[in-house]
């Protein structure tokens, strides 16, 4: 499984519909202070569910949407689109690729879609449970976490060892039928 696009329209500071390809092995973003590299790393966690707009650097969720510069006016939604390589079947999804996509309009209405397929936030968590990408995952290491995950409490970082050992799904699912 690997991370083979990502495609951003109207998110943080790309207003034009651009996409990044990334091939196998080690990518690198590069680019001056302040030219949008960490919002493309905050496209990864949002298209991936990321509900906290202070992980995200914002302080409401409409702060995604590319809010204009001097030279171009504000864009009414965001979208994101991430597309995952899955010819191991490492997520459970019959397809070889799986492309998930998130938008959120200026009116507040928001979309998930899975292969293009209208889905609910519920279904992406879902998906990508258990494979560390999830927006809990530990795939992304942002700063401050490592101090994080070393000061966390037992039980936090008994969260991490089982997304990483894969059985969240299973506590997850007895949760989910406890309250049945
Ligand atoms: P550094 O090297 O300092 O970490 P960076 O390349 O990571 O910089 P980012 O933090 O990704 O830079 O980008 C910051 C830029 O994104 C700022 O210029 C900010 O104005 C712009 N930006 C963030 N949100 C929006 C938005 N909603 N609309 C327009 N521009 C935005
Ligand atoms: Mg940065």
């Amino acid at each position: 499984m690997y991370l083979k696009s990502l495609e951003l329209q109207g998110f943080k500071s790309f207003p034009d519909k651009i996409k990044l390809s990334f091939d196998k092995g080690l990518t690198a973003v590069v680019g001056p202070n302040g030219s949008g590299k960490s919002n493309i790393g905050d496209a990864v966690r949002w298209v991936l569910g990321e509900q906290s707009t202070k992980t995200l650097r914002g302080n409401k969720m409409e702060d995604v949407i590319f809010s204009g510069t001097e030279a171009r006016k504000p864009v009414g939604f965001a979208a994101v689109t991430l597309t995952i390589d899955n010819e191991q079947g490492e997520l459970a999804s019959e397809d070889r690729e799986v492309s998930v996509t998130r938008r959120l309009f200026r009116s507040g209405e928001s979309e998930y879609q899975i292969n293009g397929k209208n889905v609910r936030l519920k279904d992406i968590n879902e998906l990508f449970m258990d494979t560390g990408l999830g927006r809990d995952g530990y795939s992304i290491i942002g700063q401050g976490r490592i101090a994080e995950i070393v000061g966390a409490k037992s039980n936090e970082r008994r969260d991490i060892f089982e997304e990483a050992a894969g059985i969240s799904k299973f506590r997850y699912k007895k949760q989910e039928a406890e309250r049945r």
